[in-house]
């Protein structure tokens, strides 16, 4: 079977810049398609979630040029790059920089949201250890903590402070991964050495390790370890430490000893520099009022604006045309109508009532049935969450209930949510719904 991905690749050429290219495109493998599902070799988990993020929509754009069909990606880590990598990590990643190259503080955009952030994590890279020990860096999904992250890490490389050996950039999941597999093949001595021989560790995503009391307790003695030989500790996590569930108390306090910084929402100045910036480094010409609109229109995730500028400036790009308002008010449109759609509970009654094939009229009664009740309890849980009504409108809404009922039903959903899967993809696809009509 021909190559398709190659016949297009220089057509992404000539999208995105070269730097991207080289960097996310170029590694790509074709490896077959069959029934409209292209299968896509690449090198590592991290690589197929950037490429799936940033460039699936061009890469999908153009298949669909190319074969006049709709093509799925399904994205298959190559084996031998496996292999590889468990070869590098053996040798202690001697050999490269494990830092993402593009996450620098010179590409990092500060502003009020995130300055301190930025602050704290330069004056860790410059005086490590010494400064504010532990840092704790903690903000909401797509925010920068990741890249404030390897930001330190690539400061220190690039500056010589510290031997590139000695740096250990690791995420909590794969902290826990390493941790289980050195217990199954009785190999923890090697597993705490390494990380305690260590002069900065830099671990993201902490409050992966929520619940789980082992990995915490070998967490806690290499923090301790490092800490007590003044070594330099940095943490990310999407929450405060005192806020994090299932967490051991020791931890948090110890996460307090040194500094907490926060990210927060980024305000539309701060989106508008960041997407001009990244539209610079991909050489899309963005007008002002275009940024100005995206940043206004879009989520607080930073890698979701960079994904729509992305998306935009392909779609620019392939059809040769400008980017307007206009154009991308068309490529938005989901996202937008999302933002803006009023939701009524007239509506999340309609919907609640299809999914569960029950009525209006059984919904209002007091019948205490589990196939009535449940229904009842959603729709009264998505009236508080996607209105703005009152917990005695809703009651009145759903044949003069209470207020304390209602209250009750919604917290009992929410709590079942955590819980029960099958509830959670239940009302994530009325949700679903609700925004799509
Ligand atoms: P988090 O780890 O908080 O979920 P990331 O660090 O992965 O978020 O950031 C998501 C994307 O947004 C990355 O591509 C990152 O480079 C970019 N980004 C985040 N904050 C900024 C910023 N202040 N300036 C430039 N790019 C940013
Ligand atoms: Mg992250």
């Amino acid at each position: 079977m021909s190559d398709i991905l190659s016949e297009i690749k220089p057509k992404i050429a000539s999208i995105v810049s070269e730097d991207s290219f080289k960097t996310w495109i170029e590694p790509l493998s074709f490896i077959d398609l069959t029934n409209q599902n292209c299968r896509i070799g690449v090198p590592n988990a991290f690589f197929r979630d950037w490429v799936s993020e940033n460039f699936e929509p061009i890469i999908v754009t153009l298949l669909k040029d190319v074969t006049k069909d709709d093509v799925r990606i399904e994205y298959v880590l190559r084996k031998d790059e496996k292999v590889e990598e468990k070869k590098v990590v053996a040798r202690k990643q001697a050999t490269r920089n494990q830092f993402n190259p593009k996450y620098t503080f010179e590409n990092f955009v500060v502003g009020t949201s995130n300055q301190f952030a930025n602050a704290a994590c330069l004056a860790v890279s410059t005086n490590p250890g010494k400064t504010y020990n532990p840092l704790f860096i903690y903000g909401g999904v797509g925010l920068g903590k990741t890249h404030l992250l390897n930001a330190v890490g690539n400061f220190l490389v690039k500056h010589g402070t510290i031997n590139p050996d000695r740096i250990c950039y690791i995420t909590a999941e794969t902290f826990t991964n390493e941790l289980i597999n050195s217990i199954r093949y009785e190999k923890m001595d090697d597993f705490r050495n390494r990380f305690r021989k260590m002069d900065i560790i830099l671990i993201d995503d902490i409050q992966f390790i929520a619940g789980k009391e082992r990995t915490q307790a070998e967490f806690f003695h290499t923090f301790n370890t490092l800490y007590d030989n003044m070594k330099q500790i940095v943490v990310t996590s999407d929450k405060f430490p005192r806020d994090i569930e299932n967490f051991e108390e020791r931890l948090k306090s110890r996460f307090e000893w040194g500094l907490v910084a926060d990210i927060q929402s980024p305000d539309i100045e701060t989106k508008v520099a960041i997407l001009n910036k990244k539209a610079e480094a991909e050489k899309i010409n963005l007008p002002l009022d275009v940024a100005f609109f995206i940043a206004n229109n879009s989520e607080d995730s930073i890698r979701s604006l960079e994904g729509t500028l992305i998306r935009v400036g392909a779609y620019a790009s392939l059809n040769n045309i400008p980017i307007t308002t206009d154009l991308v008010k068309q490529i938005m449109s989901h996202v937008i109508k999302d933002k803006n759609k009023e939701i009524t509970i007239d509506m999340i009654l309609k919907e609640v009532c299809s999914h569960f094939s029950v009525t209006l009229g059984d919904i209002r009664s007091s019948k205490r049935i589990k196939s009535i009740m449940i229904p009842r309890q959603v729709a009264m849980y998505l009236s508080r969450k996607m209105t703005d009504s009152s917990l005695v409108s809703i009651g009145e809404k759903l044949g003069g209930k209470d207020h304390a009922t209602v209250l009750h039903s919604i917290k009992k959903i929410d709590g079942e949510l955590n819980v029960k899967k099958e509830l959670k993809s239940t009302v994530e696809k009325i949700v679903q719904r609700l925004k799509s009509t």
